[in-house]
This record gives C-alpha cells, structure tokens and sequence, in this order.
C-alpha cells in the first residue's frame, strides 16, 4: 500500500481508540446547526412555537432530566456492547463503520426521509436508485439508465430480505408466461405449453411481457382493461400458489438449489413465499463450495422429471467459511439445463462477499485481469475465485450487504437485479395503469420503490449514508478496493499465523485451518493431543470458545479476543473431506456421530475485516497477539481435556 492510500484510510473510521473524534464532533456539530437552520428558514415569520420561556418550567425541567437519567441509563447499559470497533473482535462480520456513512446517516436522520416514495424522501430516494447502480456497476451489470437493460438494485432492511426478493421476482418472471397463456391471450406469440411457459429465459419472458404492454398501449381503453383484467386473474400473485399449480397440472411447485453452506435466510424466504423449505434443495459442496457436478446431476434429474426450478443460488463468500461458489460453473450448468428446456434463474448471495468485486475492478469499471488482482496477495485470488467474481455480470440477481463488508450501519441491506424490467412484475399497483411517459423513465419509475420491495416504509438515511459512503470512496480497487484489500491481507497473515501456530502447539494441541481461505474468514479446528474422540474434542473447543465469547456478566476488559464458533457437518464435508481433517486432527472418524455431542465438529470461526488488524503505526500485529493468546488460553485447557 502507499504512502497516499494508507493516509486516506487513516480518516476513514472513527478509529479503535476514537482517535477521529475531532473530526466526527465537527461534521456532527457542523450539519446539526445546518439542519436546524434549515428548519428556521422555511418560514422564519413564523415566531417559535416554543416559548423561550419554556425551557425554565418545572415541568419542562423534570422531562428533560427524566430524558437525562434515562439516556445515561442507556448510554451505560450500551458500554457492554460487543466492541466491534476493535481489532481485537474477529468474531462476526462486523467492525468500525465508516465516518462518511456514519456522518451521512446522523446528519439525514433529523430529516427522517422515508425511501417509500418520492413525495417522503425528494432527495434521499435518488440517492437509493444512485446506490443500486453504484453496486450495479462494481458487480458487472449495465448500469446505465439510459440502456433498455439496465440494472436496478434497491436497499433493503438486510440480505435476509434481498434474498426474498430474489425469490419473489424470480417467480413472478416463470409464473407470468404461464398467465398469458391461462388467460387465453389472442395476439401474442405465446410457448405452446406450460412447461414451456415456465421455462422462458429471463430475456424472452421480459420481452413478452413487453410485447404485451406494447399491445394493451394500443388497445382502446375498455378493450385493454378487459384484457388486463383477465391476465391478472390469472398471474400467481393472484391466484395464489395452491389455485395457480392446481390449475397447471403440467406444473409441479418448483425446487430452489443451493448449497448446503447457504444462509438460513434461504430457508426463511421459502417459507415466507409458500414455496416451503422443502422445495429447497441442499446441494453438496466440495471444500465448502458448492459442487457444480452435484448440480449439474440435479438439474439433469428434473429435466427427466420434469420439475421446475425457480432458482441456483451460488454464495460469494459463505458466512461460516467465506469460500466462494463457482458462480460461472453454475452458470454452464445452468446452460446446458436450458438446452434441456429447463430453465432456472441464477441468484448469486453475496450478502457477505459482495463488496470483495471491489478489488475486481478498475476505476473505469472494467475487469482487472486475475495477475493484476493478485498483485497485492500471497494468494488470493485463486484462479476459481476471479473466475467466480469475472461472472457475476452474467446472472440475474444479487444481495449485497453494505452494512457486512461495507462497513456501513445495519438496516441496509440490497437487492440488485440483472435488468431492471423484470421488477414490473412485482409492482403492487400494476405498471401499466401508469402513463407510457412515465414508464418509459429508468428514475421516475422506480421514484414508486414502495411498489416494488417487500418493505414499506423505509430509512432513507440509510440510503444516504450508502450513497455519500460510495461516492467518497468509489467501489473500484484504487479507493473502496484498499479496504476490502487490507481484509484479504488480514486474512492471509492470519493463515501463516496459523500453521506457525500448529507448529508451535505441536504436542499440546492439534492445530488445522480445515479449509485454505477463499476470502478473509479463517476457521481453525483443533483437538487436544493424545485425545481420538469428536466428543471430547467438541467440549475442548466449546471450552476455549467460552474464553472468546461475548459475556454481559463479566466487565469487557476481561476479554483479550473475540471469536466466533460455527461447525463441520460430516454431511456437508463427505465422507473424504472428513477422513482428511479428522486424521489431521488425530480423531477417530468412527467416533463421529456417536452420541449427541460428537454429531458434528466444532471450530473456531474468525472473520477478519478489521482494517486495523496490521497496526502500521504501532508495529503491531493483532494477528500475532491472538495467536499469543489463544496459546496461553489452550495450555491449561489442553491439560485439563
Ligand atoms: C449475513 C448473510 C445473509 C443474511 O443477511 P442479513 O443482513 O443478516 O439479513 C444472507 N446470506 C449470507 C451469505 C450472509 O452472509
């Protein structure tokens, strides 16, 4: 990193030890007055509706101290929050925010816009649909309004709900063919079947819904509502899940395939759809990504079977291990589905790597080469990883969470995708009631979010923050990309760190990072020496998870380190994968599995995006002190297992 770089990023946070104090008091002073001289000249003939008098009322005095007490109350039941901030938490993907977005959505909330509409939030929802294209444009996707295909992304409550959403357009996208259809549609050149039907790339089923806006446009007004009408009746929206595959006995409900490292969220958004979890299809991964050979046999199978698939999900860096799926072999296997005439649209979760496409492009917005991305690493990005990151441009939707690895306030979280006339079909209040000028109009149109997202009213502060956040620092490797950058390189030192470790702990403690990094979460399995059992070899982890644990009873300082604790599951490894870690581990694979506590292997889970983990300036590696620490922590306990 430059000099210049590392002094830009120097501003960027409040700090660990608050050293951007000044500088937050000043932006938080400057814009409060600014607000509040804003409300003054609205109509400043207007006198003060509260009396100047009104602060020495004993009524007004014993609210203010009741509001007193009990903001204390709160300001010191806070001081056991987890310290996100420090380098010293590598537990959750969380860390410091960002001063622009952090000042950007203090100085917006006094303003309380709300992204529902434009009539509640004139500026801030500009800001939103700015932000789906700033993410469009990291993420590969045309992202010019003025292109017919552009991309659209759009913030929502957290990658929970953008998952959702995917879920929900993707339906709406196979359903609507299958309602022309139904609807008996007399103009159209419609697929002669329902399988067909459901099975119509993104790209034709967008322009049959288009040829059929065209067509009602030109109807007479009572011709065209009857018409409408009909179709409407007969969308799965309407009709409903039951009604709608009862209706289409060509049809069965449609399976959803992700891998088995895929979030809860997914299993949450089936339930919340009606599809149910069951239609979710946990698909085998190799090294923790998802296996593209599985898929492909899972696709092959409902071709024979002719079962519909709403959806692939491929994950840009998994929450437990941050490895990376092969989004562009999903995307083949997808292809060769299609030739079968089984067509299922491609979702990509990058709730958690999404902001990595940083490091991916240059400042004009191209793809840098795979060598011109390792420059800075020892080993990222392998040669799979770019390949999964050059595709993305290719799918059809993606979460992305600013508020994981953009470092930005929680509440936002975004949907984006590939071309934004698919999200006509979600529209509450049906597109075409509006005028042609009007729809014609990327901004305009989407200035009606509430139509379309799943939330009503929402933060626009949140978008502000986004916004100010990606124009201070663009998502390109030169300014966002030094960031996520430092997180590899955190990632990277903490893997060396880790097999000296082993070396080190020889004899005392079995030491294995399971899995090679594909980003920067690093897992580390461990087992006392001399012990074969899983079970024991859980209890010595949960024991020393216990000692990196968040825990509101002791005083914070009580902690040197925060971690986090996830599992293998033998199920999601296979049976090789668990042979080889197992042995490396000195377990016993046959004692996998018995009893309740040996079920699955516990880990250590570390998730390494604080920008200070390497601290320059001190000459000091938090990376090494953890490692330090975890030492004196396994000793006593490595005796006592
Ligand atoms: C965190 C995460 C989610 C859920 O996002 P929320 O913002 O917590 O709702 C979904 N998918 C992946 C891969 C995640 O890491």
């Amino acid at each position: 990193m430059t000099a210049t770089h590392r002094h830009t990023l120097d501003a960027c946070f409040l700090g660990p030890y608050g050293e951007n104090d000044t500088l937050l008091e000043k932006l938080v002073v400057e814009f409060l007055r600014d607000h509040v001289y804003w409300r003054r000249n609205f109509h400043p003939e207007d006198p003060p509706a509260i009396a100047t008098r009104a602060a020495h009322h004993p009524d007004y005095l014993a609210f203010e101290a009741r509001m007193r007490r009990e903001l204390h109350l709160l300001s010191a039941a806070l001081k056991k929050s987890v310290p996100f901030h420090s380098p010293r938490y590598i537990g959750h993907m969380t860390s410091d925010l960002l001063l622009p977005g952090l000042a950007a959505h203090m100085l917006a909330l006094p303003y309380n816009p709300n992204n529902v509409c434009e009539d509640a939030a004139p500026v801030t929802l500009d800001m939103e649909l700015q932000v789906g294209l700033q993410l469009a444009r990291m993420l590969g996707f045309p992202a010019d309004p003025a292109r017919p295909d552009c991309a659209f992304g759009h913030l929502t409550s957290g990658g929970t709900l953008a998952n959702y959403q995917a879920l929900r357009l993707a339906l709406a996208l196979k359903a609507f063919p299958v309602a022309l259809r139904a609807a008996g549609v007399p103009v159209l050149e419609l697929p002669p079947d329902d399988w067909q039907a459901f099975n119509l790339p993104r790209n034709e089923a967008i322009a049959l819904w288009e040829q059929w806006q065209g067509w009602l446009a030109a109807q007479p007004e009572a011709l065209a509502r009857h018409w409408r009408d009909k179709v409407e009746a007969e969308r799965i929206e309407q009709r409903g899940l039951a009604d709608f595959f009862a209706g289409h006995p060509q049809l069965r409900m449609p399976l959803v395939m992700a891998p088995a490292t895929a979030h809860y969220s997914w299993s949450k958004g089936m339930k919340l759809l009606g599809l149910g979890s069951h239609q979710l299809r946990l698909l085998p991964t190799r090294g923790m990504r998802l296996d593209a050979d599985a898929l492909r046999e899972a696709l092959a199978d409902s071709v024979r079977e002719r079962q519909p698939v709403l959806m692939c999900v491929a994950v840009l860096g998994s929450t437990e291990y941050g490895t990376i799926d092969p989004v562009h072999e999903v995307l083949a296997a997808r292809a060769d589905a299609e030739a079968q005439g089984l067509h299922a649209a491609v979702h990509v979760d990058a709730a958690w790597g999404g902001y990595l496409a940083t490091l991916f492009r240059h400042e004009d917005g191209s793809l840098r080469s795979r060598d011109e991305v390792a420059s800075g690493f020892e080993r990222f990005p392998l040669p799979e990883v770019h390949a999964a990151f050059a595709a993305l441009g290719e799918v059809d939707s993606i979460t992305i969470d600013p508020h994981k690895l953009g470092y930005l306030p929680y509440g936002t979280g975004a949907f984006v995708c590939r071309d934004h006339r698919a999200m006509a079909l979600l529209a509450e209040r049906a597109d075409y009631v509006f005028h042609e000028s009007d729809a014609d109009d990327y901004m305009a149109r989407h200035r009606r979010l509430g139509q379309y997202i799943p939330e009503g009213s929402k933060p626009g502060a949140a978008a502000a923050a986004a916004y100010v956040t990606h124009r201070v620092l663009p998502l390109d490797h030169a300014h966002f990309g030094q960031l996520t950058g430092a997180t590899i390189r955190a990632a990277e030192a903490f893997h060396a760190a880790a097999r000296r470790f082993a070396d080190d702990m020889a004899g005392i403690v079995h030491v294995l990072v399971p899995f090679a990094p594909d980003s920067n979460l690093v897992c580390l399995a461990l087992n006392p020496h001399g012990n074969t059992q899983v079970a024991r070899a859980n209890a010595f982890v949960h024991a020393v998870y216990g000692t990196l644990r968040s825990d509101p009873s002791q005083p914070l300082q009580v902690k040197d380190f925060f971690g986090s604790m996830t599992s293998l599951r033998p199920e999601l490894l296979g049976a090789e994968q668990t042979a080889r870690i197992l042995a490396g581990l000195g377990l016993d694979v046959a004692t996998l599995g018995q009893g309740e506590d040996a079920q699955h292997l516990l880990i250590l889970r570390h998730t390494l995006m604080n920008p200070y983990l390497i601290d320059e300036e001190n000459g000091i590696s938090y990376v090494a002190r953890y490692f330090d620490c975890l030492g004196r922590q396994l000793r006593p306990l490595a005796r006592m297992a």
